[in-house]
């Protein structure tokens, strides 16, 4: 095998495993090493949120991963109310208003079997041991658990790493921020006297909190952030007994666990890289970010780094956008952890408070609050990602996320946006009166003559016929008037959407002079002859 590749990835975690596909979906030449001799088993992160799903449906794996998991209308804060207290997902649009619970293990196979679909392996028992900078990128050094050492050259590095990233340390990067005063108790176990019937569940008294979440076979994940068990170092080895009094007391009732799969004490921090990017290494998920697990963000904002991260170096290394474009990840990425930290702190200091009247407060006012419909759409767009956007581009919706949509295609099949957006470029939405495509024919032509293999414009007329039209471009009905009612538009809308699902530029009129002007800072090649067209 060359030791020479266009990007190196350093873990296959979900991180790792995402930008790898990314990356391997646009033909650049990919390889991922993994520490690990066999893929984890642990089922570590549940919760997978709905843009995190959004972002499986363009990788066409969405379906598959909900098949294998089980839906929960929202994060609890409480379950010992009368009501559940809970922001619910209930009613966002998305075609995924629920939180998937899967464990990590599931995720990580679905997405290595369709990196491994792509032609990609996961080089298992590789260790990246250090690395340094050289004239063409970057030289890693890989240790193999058969003992031998090995390099590898490549443009650029990822580090995908998870807390204890290597290659943030060999970037001689600060992880700034603390470790939390406290030990959570886990385990994987099978529970008696208590049926979390209604799916995942949170309790609290005096002696702390606990998460009960089912699984399909029966078994359950408990944890407990219990007062009485936190002199203990949470290296130590958790023994079931301690996890079974501690759950009791926290259910106040008898209840017996059995069989566990996995035990083990759990302490979390709150830190953050200063910086996200350094020359020709990135890095991404864990390595760049640890928080408290209130609200199930981990997993999520990982994955939603590498789908960042992995158009942007796919299409800077084969130069159809400009090099710069690469800044943008940084600068869209580290605002988001940024923001995750201080979210999850936040749940996580008002789940854990100490003094009993509080506590009390903090139920009369969970209890006043989170009812409130502006209250729960807020929390529910946040924790589920639906929220994010960014600073980018020109027009009311650039750096919004781009809500799914149906239409229907000249064969009278239905067809969602998110499907088009496997398209792995950009997809240029052209919002056309059919009555007036006659007149406009000539922009829409020019217009449409950007079409690349990186850049594919779908016409999207708001009623009639496709057949009757005869554009050099895909030609779709909005059915269901689902872009003026979900975006507003109006017919001569042109909307530029980034390959994850992000607008990044969005006119009001079919103008290519004005479509000319704003792509430069997103696309490189189809410039010259575009420009050609508009001349
Ligand atoms: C108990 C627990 C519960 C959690 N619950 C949730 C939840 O409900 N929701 C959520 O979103 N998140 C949750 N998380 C967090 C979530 O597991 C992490 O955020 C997620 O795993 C991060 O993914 P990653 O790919 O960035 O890093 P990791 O999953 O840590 O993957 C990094 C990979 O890199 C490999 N590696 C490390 N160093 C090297 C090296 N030098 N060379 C080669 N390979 C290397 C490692 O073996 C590993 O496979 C939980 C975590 C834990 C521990």
């Amino acid at each position: 095998m060359l030791n020479k590749t266009e990007v190196l990835i350093v873990g296959a975690g979900p991180t790792g495993l995402t930008t790898a596909i990314e990356l391997a979906r646009r033909n650049i030449n990919v390889r991922i090493i993994e520490r690990r001799t066999q893929p984890s088993i642990r089922s570590k992160a549940l919760v997978v949120h709905a843009r995190t799903l959004e972002l499986m449906d363009i990788l066409g794996i969405a379906n598959e991963m909900v098949r294998r998991g089980y839906t929960s209308p929202g994060i609890d804060f409480s379950s010992n109310a009368e009501k559940p207290l809970r922001a619910s997902m209930y009613g966002l649009d998305t075609r995924f208003p629920f939180i998937l619970i899967l464990p990590q293990a599931e995720t990580e196979a679905i997405l290595e079997r369709r990196l491994n679909d792509l032609g990609i392996e996961v080089e298992r028992g590789r260790t990246l041991t250090s690395f340094t900078k050289t004239d063409e990128g970057i030289c890693g050094i890989v240790e193999c658990t058969e003992g031998d050492t090995f390099e590898i050259n490549a443009r650029y590095l990822v580090g995908a790493d998870g807390a204890k990233s290597v290659v943030r340390k060999t970037l001689d990067l600060s992880f700034e921020g603390s470790s939390y005063s406290w030990t959570a108790l886990l385990g994987d176990v099978q529970l008696q006297g208590h049926h979390a019937e209604g799916g995942t569940e949170q309790h609290s008294n005096n002696r702390g909190l606990a998460f009960i979440v089912p699984f399909d076979d029966g078994s359950h994940r408990i944890v407990t952030i219990d007062r009485n068990y936190q002199s203990t170092r949470h290296t130590r080895k958790l023994k079931l007994e301690d996890l079974q009094e501690s759950i009791s007391a926290i259910l106040e009732k008898p209840v017996e666990l059995s069989d566990p799969k996995w035990l083990t004490r759990w302490g979390a921090s709150l830190r953050l890289a200063p910086q996200y990017r350094v020359g020709r290494v990135f890095l991404g998920g864990d390595a760049v970010h640890i928080h408290s697990p209130a609200g199930g963000q981990g997993l999520n904002t990982g994955v939603q780094d590498a789908f960042n991260l992995g158009w942007k170096l796919a299409l800077a290394i084969e130069g159809t956008a400009p090099e710069a474009i690469l800044n943008t990840y940084n600068a869209e990425r580290h605002a988001i952890g940024k923001k995750v930290l201080r979210t999850s702190d936040l749940l996580l200091k008002s789940l854990l408070l100490h003094q009993p009247l509080l506590r009390q407060l903090r139920t009369i006012l969970f209890q006043l609050l989170i009812p409130l419909p502006p209250i729960q759409r807020n929390l529910a767009l946040n924790l589920s990602g639906l929220g994010i956007s960014y600073q980018t581009g020109k027009g009311d919706l650039a750096g919004k996320r781009i809500p799914d949509m149906e239409f229907m295609t000249a064969k009278h099949e239905l067809v969602r946006l998110y499907q088009l957006l496997s398209f792995p470029g950009y997809t240029l939405l052209l919002f056309i009166d059919p009555n007036q495509a006659r007149q406009e024919r000539d922009k829409i032509d020019r217009l449409i003559g950007y079409a690349d293999n990186r850049l594919k414009p779908q016409i999207i007329l708001n009623n009639g016929l496709p057949a009757l039209h005869n554009f050099q471009a895909n030609t779709l009905v909005d059915y269901r008037g689902d872009l003026e009612t979900k975006l507003g538009a109006k017919t001569g809308r042109v909307i530029l959407i980034r390959p994850d699902g992000y607008v990044a530029s969005d006119l009001s009129t079919l103008d290519p002079e004005a479509f000319a002007e704003q792509l430069p800072s997103w696309k490189t090649r189809k410039i010259a002859s575009s420009k050609a067209l508009v001349a």
